[in-house]
């Protein structure tokens, strides 16, 4: 018998518990409301009736080493009762954050050698903006104050961050504040927009809409340009050989700041600590991160910048570069921190991801036979299905159709969970997901299609 009175949760979260993206996601507004879960470990989860199912979502891209480990918990105690809190301001400084800030300078690429910490991937994202910004006015350039981003890329819910997302739906005309300044060009979907052309036709098509953009808006106004290695929630687009690369080249031409958003991608989801370097073979400006920085066991982000960047904020104009708050590289989360990239080494988990994620892929392919299923997609443990009404002209459902969440529901039935997004199943798990787990989540995802075509 269950301890909990799941109706009544269910009842109260509808009534008090605002949960973020509600008022896109109306199924849960008008449904049956959210399904409470309380206890996790590793890649499970339990509902508050005792069923138990597989988290393919990896909580929200971030349960990286999986969930509720007792040595991460035993460290978020020890720091705590050693030193809850120290302030982070200029004047002083605490060993957990220092080693975090330094091991980081260790695992990122090239110069980059400094780290702003935040508490989530929105504020790496805005302060990333105002880093980049500072860095062109501390050289003299007081006109590059706007944004390179791409159809379909998110980067975040703050007010700032939400213009800089090219979804549409999330994106209503009255937040949208920044809309001058910020540029879209296309993403680098290959089931669509890459139709019928080469990787290689598809890229130098993309490399030149994006110069032709940059020369349209004027160099000399743009400070940067934010990309996800691969796509998170704009549907785990992975690009055409060289292009990140082609990018980046062209970024450096115009002297515009590469902002390479690893929210998603770092911490070993692409079996690389970091996917800029490791696996695009690019030495971005800045690098994001967030999520699977701690795992998911504590808020954290962080905006990890080059050499070049500090040296030229180290000047009378840099002075007024206002970053950071309270909270700022918290001892705790710092300490998780180190305490998570500790785990991923000594278990070896980007060896795993490496070794598990072509087989994860090569699984979820077999499902291309179903009829709605038009396209998967994504790398190692980043995947996605996309469904289409009809698979010859890729026609898609119409939104309020919601057949992402239709399959989802009937997966929860079976004892897994993928993450919806309208037209898409997302999947995201912990970096431990074994080959048993990968056929239990690709038996269980057909089953919940073939219910749902
Ligand atoms: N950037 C990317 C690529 C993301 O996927 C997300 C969140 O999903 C963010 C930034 C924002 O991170 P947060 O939700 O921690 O603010």
């Amino acid at each position: 018998v269950s301890q909990f009175d799941t109706a009544q949760i269910v009842a109260d979260d509808k009534r008090h518990f605002h949960h973020p993206f509600q008022l896109i996601d109306l199924m849960r507004e008008e449904g049956e409301g959210a399904l409470p879960f309380f206890k996790a470990d590793g890649c499970y989860l339990w509902d508050t009736n005792g069923n138990k199912y597989f988290d393919a979502v990896g909580g929200m891209w971030c349960t990286n080493v999986g969930a509720s480990r007792e040595e991460i918990a035993r460290v978020m105690y020890e720091e705590t009762i050693k030193a809850s809190y120290i302030n982070p301001f200029v004047d002083m400084t605490h060993p957990s954050g220092v080693t975090l800030a330094k091991k980081l300078a260790e695992l990122t690429p090239g110069d980059l050698n400094h780290t702003l910490f935040t508490v989530s991937g929105s504020t790496a994202t805005d302060d990333a903006y105002r880093l980049a910004v500072a860095y062109h006015r501390c050289r003299g350039n007081f006109n590059k104050t706007q944004v390179l981003s791409r159809n379909k890329a998110f980067h975040g819910s703050t007010f700032l961050t939400q213009s800089f997302c090219g979804k549409a739906n999330e994106k209503p005309e009255y937040f949208n504040f920044l809309s001058d300044m910020v540029h879209f060009v296309s993403a680098p979907n290959s089931y669509r927009e890459g139709a019928g052309k080469t990787p290689e036709e598809f890229k130098t098509e993309l490399l030149q809409e994006f110069e032709d953009k940059i020369l349209e808006v004027g160099p000399d106004n743009i400070a940067c340009h934010y990309a996800e290695p691969v796509y998170g929630g704009g549907g785990c687009f992975v690009p055409p050989v060289g292009y990140h690369k082609g990018i980046i080249d062209i970024c450096h031409k115009y002297d515009i700041l590469y902002i390479s958003d690893e929210v998603v991608t770092a911490f070993g989801r692409l079996g690389h600590f970091f996917a800029s370097e490791d696996r695009f073979g690019i030495v971005p400006d800045i690098i994001t991160v967030a999520k699977g920085l701690t795992s998911g066991y504590i808020p954290m982000g962080a905006c990890i910048f080059s050499d070049r960047i500090y040296d030229a904020l180290a000047s009378e104009e840099g002075r007024f570069t206002i970053v950071g708050s309270t909270y700022t590289a918290h001892p705790v989360a710092a300490a998780v921190a180190l305490k998570n990239i500790e785990i991923i080494e000594r278990e070896n988990l980007l060896e795993h991801v490496r070794e598990i994620g072509p087989y994860f892929q090569e699984q979820l392919n077999t499902l291309k036979d179903l009829d709605i299923v038009g396209d998967v997609r994504g790398s190692h443990f980043m995947q996605c299905v996309e469904f289409v009404k009809n698979k010859e002209t890729k026609e898609i459902y119409p939104d309020e159709f919601d057949i992402g969440k239709r399959v989802s529901l009937h997966a929860d039935a079976l004892g897994l969970i993928v993450r919806p997004l309208i037209n898409l199943n997302i999947m995201s798990p912990a970096l431990t997901m074994t080959k048993e787990e990968v056929d239990f989540v690709v038996s269980a995802l057909r089953k919940a299609i073939e219910l749902t075509q």
